[in-house]
């Protein structure tokens, strides 16, 4: 069987991991933690990079610094993952859904505005595929109402823009280094501070509300409890374990973009009134994150995934929208999101990984244009 996903070591790991183990340094905030954390600063253009133990902790971070109280509004793509909604939910926000656009899962930038009330706070949005969001137009509106923008760019890493990585646009952004993603720590996160009036906070939340790391930049003289917070660093066991991966990052985009490419190319042929491949906007570059096709229905999506899976190949489709799910249903009611319905009922996901061979590829095609051509 072709698994979906098989997480990439790139061999460097276990040698990082032995480092940070005879240093003696394990917890947080140590040599490798810093390192990350200026990779992500200085190649794309962050203000403040901190390390986390997931993207979900990263999401919640978000929610406490921008102060998110209860019956506050906080407007969500429904076609996203549950943490997207949960971090925000957490501090008792309420979760306006907005809808995907007709041609790309992401969120439809012209649907925002009127979903905005004078109890709206932030505008999250989650870059699907790692395929950016329009956001000069969300930035715009986030500007004209006074609103905060996270970028949930936990799939968008190494990804652009009109030329600016995608984290590095909003107030505040997130990223995740779970197995599942381009660059992996096992489970892994790291928040994106953008907007510099969060800098210090961020760093006071993240160290359980107090101000150690200041201390030991010995900027004060003793350390003790500021604010609220939690604790949402990662280890130096994962941040070695990342650092492996992140020294590796234009060889494991190489590798996937050429795997994105060659699907792209061998199922264009394919007609489209029986198939749609993924459209990337003008203003967007591909980081090779996931291939998706778009089958025409629910009842044809079940029976390409059924002749995959007779071939020896695991595909999946994606997010049940949020808006249907049995938390939102019974508290929120019923929703009508209908691009987000149609791309949970018809989008499928092909394998995608570092150590996918072409033997293997090349079946994985064959198989889909034989359901397609003969089926
Ligand atoms: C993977 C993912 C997350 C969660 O990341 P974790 O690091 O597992 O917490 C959140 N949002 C999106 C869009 C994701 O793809």
């Amino acid at each position: 069987m072709i698994p979906f996903n098989k997480p990439f070591l790139t061999g460097n790991e276990i040698n990082y991991i032995q480092e940070a183990v005879s240093s003696g340094k394990l917890s947080g905030n140590g040599i490798y933690t810093k390192k990350c954390q200026s990779f992500f600063e200085n190649r794309y253009g962050i203000h403040k990079a901190l390390l986390t133990s997931s993207c979900t902790d990263a999401l919640e971070m978000a929610a406490i610094l921008l102060d998110i109280q209860s019956g506050d509004e906080v407007i969500v793509p429904s076609y996203t993952f549950v943490s997207t909604a949960n971090a925000f939910v957490l501090r008792g926000a309420k979760i306006v859904f907005a809808d995907s656009s007709e041609r790309h899962p992401n969120v439809d930038a012209a649907l925002i505005s009127n979903l905005i009330t004078s109890k709206t706070k932030a505008i999250i949005v989650m870059h699907y595929a790692g395929v950016a969001c329009d956001m000069d137009a969300i930035m715009a509106i986030a500007n004209a109402h006074n609103l905060f923008v996270v970028e949930d760019a936990a799939q968008a890493i190494e990804s652009y823009y009109k030329g600016r990585a995608l984290g590095s646009i909003g107030h505040i952004a997130t990223f995740s280094f779970h197995e599942t993603k381009n660059v992996i720590a096992g489970e892994g996160g790291l928040l994106a501070v953008n907007d510099p009036s969060f800098a210090e906070r961020a760093e006071i939340i993240w160290e359980k509300g107090t101000n150690r790391a200041s201390f030991f930049r010995g900027e004060i003289n003793k350390y003790g409890w500021v604010d609220i917070g939690s604790s949402f660093l990662a280890s130096e066991l994962s941040a070695a374990f990342l650092w492996a991966q992140l020294e590796a990052i234009d060889q494991i985009q190489a590798k996937r973009l050429l795997i994105w490419n060659q699907y792209y190319k061998a199922l264009q042929n394919i007609e489209s009134a029986k198939l749609q491949l993924p459209i990337l906007p003008d203003y967007a570059t591909n980081n090779g994150h996931l291939f998706y096709l778009l089958c025409t229905s629910i009842e044809q999506r079940q029976a390409l995934i059924n002749h995959l899976k007779t071939n020896g190949i695991l595909a999946v489709f994606h997010y049940v929208p949020l808006h249907n799910s049995t938390y939102i249903k019974s508290r929120q009611g019923i929703y009508n999101l209908p691009n987000a319905d149609r791309f949970s009922d018809c989008l499928l996901r092909l394998p995608l990984f570092y150590t996918l061979t072409p033997d293997e590829q090349t079946h994985i095609v064959a198989s889909v244009k034989d359901f397609f051509n003969h089926g």
